[in-house]
């Protein structure tokens, strides 16, 4: 037998890397993810998930205050 074993199960070979850590992983250690192949350690660190988009809340404000002010703009223009 050749290759590299597992990080975690000595007896298995190891399919892939950890894209977090580099720990040699088995199939059944592996976890995919979209930004790739984790332990399960790095898997459940927010830190390597996939970014969420965040403040988007933000941006939704953004654009309804942007959106009031063209109304108040419009009314305004109309008013006169
Ligand atoms: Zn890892
Ligand atoms: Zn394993």
């Amino acid at each position: 037998m050749s290759g590299i074993p597992c990080a975690y199960h000595a007896d298995r070979l190891a399919l892939s890397y950890c894209s977090g850590c580099g720990k040699a992983l088995c199939g059944s250690c592996v976890v995919r993810l979209g930004t790739g192949n984790y332990c399960r350690a790095c898997a459940e660190t927010p830190d390597l998930r996939p970014r969420r988009v965040r403040g988007r809340s933000g941006r939704t404000w953004l654009w309804a205050g942007i959106a009031v002010l063209v109304l108040v703009a419009y009314a305004v223009s109309r008013l006169f």
